[in-house]
């Protein structure tokens, strides 16, 4: 069987997208849009063949299922396949981001939804099964099975030490392991429960003396996850009991809705949470001009989404805070503000930043190093492909793991790989 990577490569974190080929049929890992400011041009992206029987999707996050329409648009004829919270949310992503028609000929292509550890074959002889990776609702690692051959496929893995999801105690031994590498110069990840109480603080202060907390979020999962621990600290007393929480994400109000009805998914914590908060993921849409806090949607960049509108009413008014929980490019305007930068431009003004800047750690949604190697350790591959990755951490992750593995690969963007030949050449 061949790998090529045609994204999520190259020290690039953007754009899964792995193709499989047996000399049979051919399967998709991933479609993702590619969002890294500095991409290498791609001569041979241009060149893809969308003469692929399956796609199969890890997760609906923009950068595993972004280039679908495309994808869709240039030829590909095959099914598209998931767990049932992933169809949803594509959907929903989809509908919102793209024009009508382009949304429903992807959704026209989805074959009937699988459930998590439910075998199923996506092509002649190529069976996947999805099995849960608690990053968001629904995300899976992808076992794909060819001919006694075992391959792995991490998608984006959840960070432990958080609970809205159950982290799988064992995974399936591999022969070929993808592991991703967002966090793999990272350690430890600051511990989840101090990060929270300090923001819990960082609110207080802030709604005292009278400002509001924009905080700047991704519509699917970071969302649902901040809703669900306001919603906490209000019940628990840790939040003011009438604090109002303000929801300026249009995406993010469709993908509650579909986390509200996948009640299964969640873990044992949450669904407690159901039973003793009633809605855990509760908000408001009407923002009355009293102090609240604001989710307000947010690209990877921060240059556009909700949230500029509240850079532009906010940054100069010293009472707010704003804070900036999820993963940001370097150089790009979220990563200038996070980091406390003077001044920024937007839509034509230059605005002096006097708000509390708010930089909270610890509430990554991806594995850090060390839960990484635990995955290594669990799943024995022979090789591991980093993808996924920056090539600082994808290096310092290689450093770590190199001794538990047979062969460590950084692939390049459109490198191809025969798995059989690399395994035997490891055999030998
Ligand atoms: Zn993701």
């Amino acid at each position: 069987m061949k790998i090529t990577f045609w994204g999520a490569s190259g020290g690039e974190v953007t754009g899964s997208m792995h193709r499989l080929d047996n000399n049979k049929a051919s399967v998709l890992l991933d479609c993702g849009s590619r969002l890294d400011k500095n991409q290498i041009p791609l001569p041979d992206r241009l060149k893809r063949n969308t003469n692929v029987n399956a796609v199969v999707l890890s997760h609906p996050h923009t950068d595993h299922v972004g280039d679908l329409p495309n994808f869709v648009e240039q030829g590909f004829k095959g099914g598209i396949f998931s767990v049932h919270p992933t169809k949803d949310i594509t959907a929903a992503l989809l509908f919102q981001n793209e024009p009508r028609h382009r949304a429903e000929s992807v959704m026209e292509k989805y074959k009937p939804t699988v459930d998590h550890n439910q075998r199923v074959e996506v092509a002649e002889g190529i069976y996947v099964t999805f099995i849960p990776a608690a990053h968001i609702l629904g995300s899976s690692f992808t076992l794909i099975e060819n001919n006694g051959l075992r391959i792995l496929f991490s998608g984006d893995v959840g960070n432990k030490n958080k609970k809205l999801f159950d982290f799988p105690e064992t995974l399936p031994e591999a022969d070929v392991l993808l592991l991703e590498s967002t966090y793999g110069a990272r350690e430890l990840h600051p511990d989840f429960n101090n990060s929270l109480n300090d923001m819990y603080h960082s609110i207080d202060r802030t709604i005292s003396r009278s400002g509001n907390f924009p905080i700047s979020v991704f519509s699917i999962q970071r969302t649902q996850e901040l809703l669900y621990h306001l919603n906490k600290g209000k019940y628990e007393g840790q939040l003011p009991d009438d604090l109002r929480i303000v929801l300026d994400a249009p995406l993010g109000e469709v993908v509650t809705d579909i986390y509200l009805h996948y009640r299964e998914y969640f873990s044992d914590e949450i669904s407690s949470a159901f039973n003793m908060m009633g809605n855990p993921f509760a908000y408001t849409t009407h923002y009355d001009g009293k102090p609240c806090v604001i989710l307000a949607s947010s690209s990877i960049s921060g240059s556009e989404g909700k949230i500029v509108q509240h850079y532009i009413n906010g940054l100069e008014n010293p009472n707010n805070t704003f804070a900036f929980p999820s993963y940001r490019p370097p150089g790009s305007l979220a990563d200038r503000l996070a980091r406390g930068c003077d001044t920024v431009h937007l839509r034509g003004k230059s605005l002096e930043v006097k708000a509390e800047i708010y930089d909270p750690r610890g509430f990554s949604s991806h594995a850090d190093a060390t839960q990484l190697f635990e995955i290594v350790k669990m799943v024995k591959p022979k090789i591991v492909f980093l993808v996924h990755g920056e090539n600082i951490p994808r290096i310092a992750l290689k450093e770590k793991i190199r001794g538990s593995v047979g062969e460590v690969i950084l692939p390049g963007i459109a490198e191809e790989f025969d798995l059989e030949t690399v395994l035997s050449k490891r055999a030998a």
